[in-house]
């Protein structure tokens, strides 16, 4: 699904440079539950954000779905990404006025989807996600572990190949963090490839491969013989 060949990425500020990605090479295939894993300012977020077009790397290679992801225009960067992509944040980036379901249902607006369907389908992850009743409410109505649960519908609304999770659980307490994490483990179930950055080893261990990521070269990418879940943490 995913193949980097010798990725480098250097951040130019003023006549310095910041060599952040020094030739990080790896492939996620279909299906697979990955986490990043480093300590903060190890790149991760850089890497996550070249694998969703959302940046461009110095030098290297990336293909997504066999699409060689390069030069390409915004407008054709924004098809892909609606396309191939689907987003989670620490922060969960929802907008405040709308409500849980009309966040959800933002992203099939974009794709063109007449509202009555786009109300349906919505719904619909809103259910996946436990959140049927609170369909109607604000963010700010909602708990941070509520919140994340509709970011990740509006992840899912569009249908992406990957999933991709810059620290998920970031501003969740511990058991929050687990519940995310396990509805997370579900979706994966169901077949989506899906890649978490986080800095948390016990994320991490949430996850079925975990890539170490330490000054921008990955160290150790192991996979996970005993894979965590909700009960067991
Ligand atoms: P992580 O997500 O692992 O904490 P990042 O990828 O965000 O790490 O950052 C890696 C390094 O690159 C850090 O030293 C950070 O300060 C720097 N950096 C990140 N983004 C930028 C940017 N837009 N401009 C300059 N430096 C940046
Ligand atoms: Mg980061």
């Amino acid at each position: 699904m995913i193949t980097i060949k010798d990725l480098h990425k250097s951040y130019k500020m003023g006549s310095n440079s910041l060599h952040v990605l020094k030739g990080i090479n790896f492939n996620v295939a279909e299906g697979e539950l990955v986490s990043i894993m480093g300590s903060s300012g190890s790149g991760k977020s850089t890497l996550l954000n070249i694998l969703g077009m959302l940046d461009e790397a110095d030098a290297g290679s990336y293909t997504l779905d066999g699409v060689v992801i390069k030069n390409l225009n915004e407008k054709i960067a924004a098809r892909y990404r609606n396309k191939f992509l689907g987003f989670i944040f620490q922060s969960f980036n929802l907008i405040s006025y709308k409500s849980a379901l009309d966040n959800v249902a933002l992203p099939l607006y974009y794709q063109g989807v007449k509202r009555g369907e786009r109300i349906d389908k919505a719904m619909s992850y809103l259910e996946k996600v436990g959140l049927a009743n609170w369909s109607g409410h604000l963010p700010n109505e909602l708990s941070g572990g509520q919140k994340q649960r509709v970011a990740i519908a509006r992840a899912l609304a569009s249908d992406p190949k990957v999933l991709l999770a810059d620290e998920p659980t970031g501003a969740l307490d511990s058991k929050t963090s687990y519940e995310v994490m396990n509805l997370i483990q579900e979706i994966n179930d169901e077949g989506r490839t899906i890649l978490v950055v986080t800095h948390e080893p016990d994320i991490a261990e949430m996850t079925k491969r975990i890539v170490n990521l330490k000054d921008g070269q990955i160290i150790q990418d192991t996979e996970v013989k005993q894979v965590r879940a909700l009960q067991n943490v």
